[in-house]
């Protein structure tokens, strides 16, 4: 008899690929997979036997793998972003019929998603580009799902998405985002804010190290502590679990022992790029790339200290200074709300973003469902995102989450904590370049009035840019030079 068809297929077999398709088998819903190399199939064979002799076919040429699964077929394709995609897909796409979908989870560029469905659409192929958030344990137990693209493609493939997405109080982390390569923007703009809270997160780590004095158990109980309240989240809770984590090559722990050089991928740096490019104003997701590009200078730092040193620069000084009339359980409770604070503002400059380019793009993206979608299953996942969910439920056209009535409120309890901590910092010498740009960002979107006019003088007067007036219509020029 001929095997029964699979309801899915899965093509690229590596961490994600392998977690996701045992997620998918373990729902219930017969699988495919396939691998360019035949090791990863039968090591993806082996696991759904260990995890329980999941629904789980393993496929060993592309015609076999594209013939075992029902029409109209949806295979997902989780390999290397860019090229290795396009092989893939001139690999399956020759035995696909029309009315068939493409699905590429990986963390590809919006626009490659754009030039592919525009190409397989002459096939009669649909396409969606999904984001998958939640590393490989998402992966496996429960990811967020981010698909954009052909609607139709992913009604196809709902009720297997929704089964096998992270659940949360309000359904599961899924949702259609939007069309084009929507889905693969917004998890480029996720992964942004990811950056931005793990810079946030290393400079509260920082000020109570450095300035506090606190150590890696005192940390551990801090953030978890912290991970109760308000900062509920996966990067609070794993924080508090790294610094328990003891060094196995000698004493203390291993975060002390860990590299400070950052490495990347580089969805924050598309992020900061794509900001720019829509005039969107996102320093803190700025500031946390600039660390990482700071970060990588290690040697180079190294020899900036010594020469800094020899010029007369006394670090112990100065932070020995601020230390001295430090409250400790003051500076804790500081932290947490300048951190609270800081995290706000780099989620309203994520999610303007998005508007920008939703409305560039017609997209007319969900802002209050892309934030549930984010409660859980990814790396952003916090208890906050639900009061961002509700920002937008109250308001869809809210200019900005700084100024939607509940974090307003928040913003303005915390500033004075907020100002200490990077006041404290700045004294102290110890850079907190994600929690200052996020003081400033609120600072200068919260002024009605800015020395703009001062700049906008300058420019009229070098190069006739003209200027507005505050109290009467139209675009004025002013001989700066033969007045002053
Ligand atoms: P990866 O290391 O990015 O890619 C390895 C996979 O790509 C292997 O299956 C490999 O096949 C295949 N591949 C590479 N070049 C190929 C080519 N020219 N033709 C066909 N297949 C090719 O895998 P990953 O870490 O599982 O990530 C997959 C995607 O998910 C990426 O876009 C990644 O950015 C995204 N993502 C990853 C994470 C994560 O935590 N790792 C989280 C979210 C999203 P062979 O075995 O034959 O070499």
């Amino acid at each position: 008899a001929t095997p029964a068809l699979s309801h899915i297929g899965l093509a690229g077999l590596a961490v994600m690929g392998q977690n996701l398709a045992l997620n998918i088998a373990e729902k219930g819903f017969p699988i495919s997979v396939y691998n360019r190399t035949a090791s990863k199939t039968d090591e993806t064979l082996q696991r759904a036997h260990n995890e329980g002799a999941l629904p789980l076919t393993g496929h060993y040429t592309p015609q076999d793998f594209v013939l075992s699964i029902q029409r109209p077929r949806s295979i997902i394709i989780l390999v290397k972003a860019g090229s290795p995609v396009d092989q893939t897909i001139s690999a399956l796409s020759s035995f696909m019929e029309p009315g068939d979908s493409i699905i590429d989870g990986g963390n590809e560029w919006y626009l490659n998603t754009e030039r592919r469905i525009d190409h397989v659409s002459s096939q009669g192929l649909l396409y969606l580009g999904m984001g998958v958030s939640g590393g490989e344990e998402g992966a496996r137990f429960g990811p967020s799902l981010m698909p954009g693209g052909s609607y139709q493609a992913y009604t196809n493939v709902q009720n297997i998405l929704q089964k096998v997405a992270a659940q949360v109080d309000d359904g599961p982390c899924v949702t259609y985002i939007g069309e084009g390569g929507s889905g693969n923007f917004v998890k480029m703009v996720h992964n942004g804010i990811e950056y931005g809270d793990m810079q946030l997160i290393s400079e509260a780590y920082d000020v109570l190290k450095n300035i506090g004095g606190l150590s890696n158990r005192e940390l551990a109980e801090i953030f978890d502590e912290w991970n109760r309240g308000e900062l509920e989240s996966f990067l609070v809770e794993i924080t508090a679990d790294i610094f328990r984590v003891k060094d196995e090559y000698g004493e203390g722990e291993l975060v002390d022992k860990v590299l400070d050089k950052t490495g990347m991928k580089g969805t924050g740096k598309w992020t900061v790029q794509q900001a720019a490019e829509l005039s969107i104003a996102a320093p803190t997701i700025t500031a946390s790339l600039d660390g990482r590009f700071l970060s990588a200078l290690k040697e180079e730092r190294e020899s900036a200290a010594e020469a800094l040193r020899n010029a007369g620069l006394n670090e112990d000084e100065e932070l020995g200074a601020v230390k001295k009339g430090i409250d400790k359980k003051r500076l804790i409770d500081d932290v947490r709300q300048a951190l609270y604070a800081s995290k706000i503002c780099s989620y309203a400059q994520g999610m303007n973003l998005l508007r920008a380019k939703s409305v560039e793009k017609s997209w007319d993206l969900n802002f209050g469902e892309l934030a549930r979608i984010w409660k859980g299953g990814c790396i952003i996942r916090a208890v906050f995102l639900d009061r961002i969910k509700k920002a937008y439920q109250r308001n869809p056209n809210l200019a900005s989450l700084v100024v939607d009535l509940e974090f307003a409120k928040e913003m303005v309890q915390r500033q004075a904590a907020w100002r200490r901590v990077v006041g404290l910092a700045v004294s102290a010498g110890i850079s907190t370049p994600g929690m200052c740009a996020s003081l400033s960002y609120f600072d200068t979107y919260r002024r009605a009035r800015l020395p703009a006019n001062l700049v906008q003088a300058q420019r009229d007067l070098f190069g006739a840019h003209t200027y507005e007036r505050i109290d009467r219509p139209g675009s004025f020029h002013t001989e700066w030079t033969k007045l002053a």
